[in-house]
């Protein structure tokens, strides 16, 4: 049985007390690269959520009327917990969700520095003072909390997705009840864990475990509830949509951050070099399963088979394997169902004439372990050009000219990110311009950090994440008339 944190627990923290579900069935964690059981947590249902619903509300009472300052002094303590206990945290997250220590690593600092960036946004919530429409009246505007909200995060970065929630949630005076992922429940475990070692008060944050059959009650137990005022999702499309709709019966509020289909173009003009870091940065980080990863790789057709060549000798030389083995640079897909999704994309994209350079097939560590992959004359007509992959497969085109390029970059129904290399400074602007998505990546295939808005157009999603505006989706604006001021007799 392999080691875990001693600060870890295994049930739910619910209203300050870690409980099991009412049903006492668990759910069992496994490590992905072995299929190993590390641990079991509750499976929680409807009641349980009610519960948890209900000790968020009690504490919403006098977590929203602290000041800002006092909050802010919380989340510091729970960033530095999180630093202090980093590669415990780290070593927790490679083994329920499969990425290298060292990747593992950065999310924990991405995920803490969510409640550093936060505190400090909360302090600044600044409201408003409006000339009224009247001269005895004066119009002031404050930004209050909502009250209680749920966080529903996904498996593929089980710290980070937490914290970009909670960070703004309860630096605004929320409480929030949080569902994880099925598989990577250890992580909000383990940050809820060190939340309470620091000082978060009883119920302000609540944990609520499921797998995949509880997900939906789980979830209509947190939007039907009228207490509820703010559903903040990450996950898949097609999930994301069906929680909206959900949330339309009583006008819960929403925000989604859902899947992407990122081009990541390749200009002739481009520092070579550097766009193969990039790409290589935004296609095999976490074995390709981000939402921001370059699905679609563009190459204008002069610098196409040089680009090819040098990557399939950089993809040549990541090493499969164990994410807590040294020198690991690509871990396990997460599931059978991953694999089988990469597989499926893989063949469709072969049969329909796309060439296989290297890779093309489950690596030979068994399990859900996938070879690095590049492919090259990817067209329109093959799945993999309009679903998220998912997987370590560069799917690579070539294009004539600028005008093509963002064509086919925009010629999908997401937005989430879009990259491109050019040391063309007109080039640089009209791209950027033109590249319909939420964020545009310019020489660099890293764009993730805690001070810039994270959040995508079309069927990526609705609202923002991280920055100065990533606290405003968590407050409602209220606006008092002061009236009744006349000027003394
Ligand atoms: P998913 O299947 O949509 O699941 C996401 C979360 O929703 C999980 O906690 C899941 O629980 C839960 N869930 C599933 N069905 C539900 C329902 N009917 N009601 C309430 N909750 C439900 O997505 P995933 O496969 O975990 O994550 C991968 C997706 O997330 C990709 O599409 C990726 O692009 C996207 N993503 C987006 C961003 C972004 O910032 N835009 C960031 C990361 C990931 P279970 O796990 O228990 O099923």
């Amino acid at each position: 049985m392999a080691q875990l944190p001693e600060f870890l627990k295994t049930e739910c923290l619910v209203g300050g007390r870690w409980v099991s579900a009412n049903s006492g069935d668990r759910l069992d964690v496994l490590d992905p690269a072995t299929g190993d059981v590390l641990a079991s947590v509750p499976r929680m249902g409807a009641a349980d959520t009610r519960d948890a619903i209900d000790k968020a509300q009690i504490a919403h009472e006098e977590w929203s009327s602290r000041t800002a300052a006092d909050r802010a002094d919380v989340l510091h303590r729970w960033a530095a917990a999180m630093r202090a206990d980093a590669d415990d945290l780290a070593r927790l997250m490679t083994l329920e969700q499969g990425k290298p220590f060292s990747e593992s690593l950065v999310e924990i600092e991405y995920a803490a520095s969510f409640f550093s960036w936060f505190a400090e946004e909360g302090r600044r919530l600044y409201g408003d003072i409006i000339p009224p429409h009247r001269p005895d009246a004066r119009i002031l505007v404050t930004r209050n909390s909502l009250g209680v909200v749920g966080g529903i995060t996904p498996w593929n970065f089980p710290s980070a997705m937490v914290t970009r929630k909670a960070a703004p949630a309860l630096a605004a005076g929320n409480c929030m009840v949080l569902k994880p992922a099925e598989a990577t429940p250890l992580s909000a475990l383990a940050i809820a864990a060190l939340g309470e070692r620091v000082g978060v008060p009883p119920g302000v944050f609540n944990v609520v475990t499921g797998g995949r059959e509880e997900a939906p009650s789980i979830g209509k137990a947190l939007i039907d509830s009228p207490v509820v005022r703010k559903i903040g999702f990450t996950g898949s499309t097609a999930v994301g949509k069906q929680l909206m709709r959900d949330c339309a019966s009583d006008l819960t509020k929403v925000s989604l951050e859902l899947g992407g289909n990122a081009a990541f173009i390749v200009f002739d003009d481009a520092d070579i070099d550097a766009a193969l870091e990039g790409v290589q940065i935004c296609k095999f980080r976490n074995a390709g399963q981000t939402c921001i990863a370059a699905n679609r790789i563009l190459v204008q057709e002069s610098i196409h088979d040089k680009f090819v060549e040098a990557l399939c000798a950089r993809a040549q030389e990541i090493k499969v394997g164990h994410g807590l083995e040294q020198d690991t640079g690509q871990g396990p897909l997460i599931d059978a169902r991953g694999l089988e999704k990469v597989e499926r994309l893989v063949s469709d994209a072969t049969e329909k004439g796309a060439r296989i350079h290297i890779g093309g097939r489950p690596h030979g560590a068994g399990g859900t372990f996938f070879e690095p992959t590049v492919m090259t004359g990817i067209t329109p007509a093959m799945d993999i050009s309009h679903e998220e992959v998912f997987g370590p497969v560069a799917a690579i085109t070539s294009f004539k000219d600028e005008r093509s390029a963002i064509g086919m970059a925009n010629d999908t129904p997401y937005g989430l990110a879009g990259y491109f290399y050019s040391r063309d400074v007109g080039r640089i602007f009209r791209v950027a311009d033109a590249l319909n998505t939420g964020i545009v990546g310019v020489n660099t295939g890293l764009i993730s950090t805690e001070v810039a808005p994270f959040g995508g157009v079309k069927e990526s999603g609705i609202g923002r994440e991280g920055s100065k505006y990533g606290i405003e989706d968590w407050t409602e604006l209220k606006y008092i008339c002061l009236a009744g001021l006349e000027a003394a007799a």
